[in-house]
């Protein structure tokens, strides 16, 4: 077999989402794994719909997943003149034809069809009318009418298409730009594309491009249709089921390795393995164990793998990704080497799920002014704990060293001498310090927020308390 070439050939008319992004990995692991090669190609002939901003953002959105590309970006309204040829090579084999038929008379014909319960289909007026070029006509493909394809797909097995099921499908447009039946074949011919892999939305398309290398004397790729993503309901992922562009995923805190990891758990598996680096990926991906029915999307599954990733990332390199995410919620976080922030990053590094999360559990670190939450404020900074507060506060501006050990060893002493639970003055502390009833060990973060501010945070919470409903 010759050298393995795979392709991901988006069309740059929206943003990459789930079904591209599995796509474009597996062709990129299929093509890793056989030590071939990848390719991008913009199919970007419709120039209604297409737009640079997408095509920048989908190559943005490769890049975050490390899926570079060995070869392109092509772009297919730069090889219009390559279309031209291989149309012109078509027509002269007498294997395709000019059709002057007016879209309106079609359209009418397909209504017909549809009203008469038949499958619309070209009805071959133009066929034998030998007509050369002109306003106005399309170039049809003289689809072989007896017979049948057979699609030997790589994950379905053999799919046989009857040709009668065919019509004469459009190769050309009458402004000179190619369909996508066309320019996706002369562009897999012209690549030297070995395996195509795809969802199953093209298997009916594969029949006719199959025909088509044929008819142009070539040896079709091989094909893989993969089957599609559903929601979590059962119906077509779309945006309803929560599912968003790949980069949105980004701007919420994922991580590239655990986008990844969930995208090819999407339909492919290898035994009960769950967690995957990239080198096993590449090690085990193989089309024999791409499941034959639908995946389901699962935001929750997503959110847990992102939780794994998180938790193994070192913290230094955490401290870095969640700075952005700080920034976004309006503080300047400390330089990303600083030891209090690497320990704030600690503190919470356990506990988020995504790095938005993160940043809003470290939010109380930075902030200059705690704001508290309603109904922890109400139950916990009351007047009853007034007298302890004021004592805390004395006790830690004489406490000679601010270590978590001898804070805790403060709190208990405290907690004995008043024939308190240490929950009946660390919950007070707590939503004094962060605004709130849960968040990172109380000692840990004490030691974080350093003596001066946990003094400020705690007088601040003693004037709120002594002002407090009599309770
Ligand atoms: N541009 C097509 C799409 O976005 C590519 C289909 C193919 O892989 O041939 O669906």
């Amino acid at each position: 077999m010759s050298k393995v070439k795979t392709r991901f050939p988006p069309s740059p008319t929206g943003h990459l989402h789930l079904g591209g992004a599995r796509t474009a990995l597996f062709n990129w692991l299929f093509a890793r794994h056989h030590g071939g090669v990848f390719l991008l190609r913009f199919e970007d002939t419709d120039r209604e719909r297409s737009r640079q901003e997408y095509v920048d953002s989908i190559k943005e959105a490769l890049e975050w997943l490390e899926l570079f590309w060995d070869e392109g970006p092509y772009f297919q309204t730069e090889r219009l003149e390559i279309y031209a040829q291989f149309a012109q090579k078509l027509v002269e084999e007498g294997k395709a034809y000019y059709c002057e038929c007016p879209p309106e008379v079609l359209e009418q014909k397909r209504k017909k069809a549809l009203a008469e319960g038949r499958k619309p289909k070209y009805d071959g007026t133009c066929r034998e009318k030998g007509l050369g070029p002109g306003p106005g006509r399309v170039l049809r493909f003289k689809c072989p009418q007896i017979g049948t394809t057979v699609v030997e797909d790589l994950i379905r097995g053999p799919v046989a298409f009857d040709h009668q099921e065919l019509d004469d499908f459009v190769l050309m447009r009458p402004d000179g730009t190619p369909t996508y039946q066309f320019a996706v074949v002369v562009d897999d011919l012209t690549m030297g594309i070995t395996h195509v892999i795809r969802g199953d939305d093209h298997l009916s398309n594969t029949p006719k491009q199959i025909l088509l290398f044929e008819a142009l004397g070539a040896t079709p790729p091989k094909y893989a249709h993969v089957p599609m993503i559903l929601g979590p309901d059962g119906t077509r992922l779309s945006k309803r089921h929560g599912a968003l562009s790949i980069l949105a995923y980004r701007d919420e805190g994922y991580l590239p390795q655990a986008m990844r990891n969930y995208l090819v758990r999407l339909g492919w598996s290898y035994g009960d393995q769950e967690i995957f680096s990239l080198e096993e990926m590449i090690e085990k991906f193989d089309l024999s164990r791409v499941s034959k029915s639908p995946a389901r999307f699962d935001p929750d599954k997503l959110l847990a793998l992102n939780a794994h990733y998180l938790r193994q990332e070192p913290t230094e390199r955490l401290a870095q990704l969640v700075r952005p995410f700080l920034k976004n919620l309006g503080v300047e976080p400390p330089a990303p080497q600083d030891p209090k922030f690497l320990k704030a990053v600690e503190t919470v590094k356990p506990r988020a799920r995504t790095l938005k999360e993160m940043a809003q559990m470290m939010l109380f670190y930075f902030v200059p002014e705690i704001a508290y939450e309603e109904k922890a404020a109400r139950k916990f900074l009351t007047r009853k704990i007034v007298p302890i507060l004021a004592e805390l506060i004395k006790e830690l501006e004489n406490l000679p060293s601010f270590e978590e050990g001898d804070l805790e060893r403060l709190f208990r002493g405290l907690a004995e001498k008043h024939q308190l639970k240490l929950k009946h003055i660390a919950q007070p502390v707590r939503v004094a310090l962060t605004g709130r009833t849960v968040s990172p060990g109380l000692f840990e973060i004490m030691d974080v927020l350093g003596r001066e501010t946990v003094l400020k945070r705690l007088r601040k919470a003693l004037e709120y308390a002594k002002e407090a409903p009599d309770g």
